[in-house]
């Protein structure tokens, strides 16, 4: 720590992500990426743009806002986008949470929220999960300076059906309710659907999970004109421009290959099914995952021993020391084949 930091940098306490893998050959089952590659159009559009990068890019990406925009059936000024849903908290952390009032999360929840809070000196009140792990909604109503939560949540991976949803936005109105839904399409519906009614919610995706691009870095927020307006504001204050050439034409290839999505996804669901029952076969416990990942336990070994064991064998999965769920791992869908690898490993593993 340098003496010449600011009282905010020193205040920050950086977020540390999963472990990325320079290796060939790990399977790396740790981040939640999906396992397969992108649309072949994602390719085509961006080889294409890419002639034209000595040209800035469009600071609005409308290109992009407009197929969003097309898929949720909204208007585009109901669509923000930014890099990566990451960057869309931020900004939603700064248009609309306050220094002196107090907002509300999940104890057990996306690690990035604290960091966020602690780094714009926001305070904040963690409520606890009930012991099934779904959201306590009654410790949600009131909050003074507003609301996030991620649905479904991670790590656990619980979909909160949307009449819960409603309660905490019927409880807070005034005060901005953000829904992070970074794994929404691997879930039930959505709460883009409930934009119309309140004008008070705002809610997170991210491209990074359903749609193949977590390379590309591209998150957006859907709400009311007025919300959006609020993160324009803050973006146009840091980058303007946001966006690159290559993100805004990839991304809206993406979105425009609904074929595609709805073909990868559903095999992520099926790998999901298949394997929840193979690792309930060995003897897990598992969460009811409306996610791309699998969040378990062993009642044979301690979570941290397995996470070591695996990534002796070449596996990445993800293990918290975090109170409560240090018992658990987080495993991501992978394809059929990285899954039965996994299953392999562990049918040694918890043999020896
Ligand atoms: N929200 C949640 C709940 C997440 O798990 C993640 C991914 N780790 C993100 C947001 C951020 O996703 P990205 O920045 O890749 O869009």
């Amino acid at each position: 720590m340098s003496r010449l930091w600011s009282e905010m940098t020193r205040r920050t306490e950086p977020y540390v992500p999963g472990e990325q893998s320079g290796h060939t050959g790990i399977i790396k089952l740790n981040t939640n990426e999906n396992p397969y590659p992108p649309s072949p159009k994602v390719t085509e559009a961006i080889q294409e743009e890419v002639s034209r990068l000595h040209l800035y890019p469009s600071p609005t990406a409308d290109g992009l806002r407009r197929a969003i925009a097309e898929t949720e059936d909204l208007t585009e000024d109901h669509v923000f986008v930014a890099n990566g849903s990451d960057e869309v908290l931020a900004f939603s952390f700064m248009a609309f949470f306050d220094p002196g009032r107090l907002i509300r999360f999940p104890d057990i929840t996306y690690s990035f929220y604290p960091v966020y809070a602690k780094l714009f000196g926001i305070p904040y009140k963690e409520v606890p999960l009930r012991d099934d792990f779904t959201l306590d909604i009654a410790g949600f109503e009131q909050s003074e300076g507003g609301i996030i939560l991620p649905n479904p949540n991670a790590p656990t991976g619980i979909y909160e059906p949307l009449d819960g949803i409603r309660k905490i936005l019927e409880a807070n109105p005034g005060r901005v309710v953000i829904i992070d839904e970074a794994y929404i399409d691997f879930a039930g519906p959505s709460a883009a659907g409930l934009i119309s009614e309140y004008d008070h919610l705002l809610v997170t995706r991210t491209t990074s999970k359903s749609r193949s691009l977590a390379g590309l870095r591209v998150g957006y927020a859907l709400g009311r004109p007025e919300l959006i307006e609020g993160l324009v504001r803050i973006k146009d204050s840091f980058n303007s421009y946001t966006l690159d050439r290559l993100s805004q034409s990839g991304a809206e290839a993406a979105f425009r290959d609904a074929a595609y999505f709805r073909e990868m996804t559903d095999k992520v669901l099926l790998t999901r099914s298949r394997s929840a029952d193979r690792l309930g076969k060995l003897g897990f416990r598992i969460l009811p995952s409306s996610a791309n990942f699998l969040f378990c336990r062993h009642p044979g070994m301690a979570a941290e021993q397995l996470y070591s064991e695996l990534k002796e064998r070449g596996i990445l999965v993800r293990h918290f020391s975090r109170p409560r769920i240090s018992d658990y791992l987080r495993i991501t869908v992978g394809t059929d084949g990285q899954m039965d690898q996994l299953i392999g490993v562990l049918h040694e593993v918890l043999a020896e």
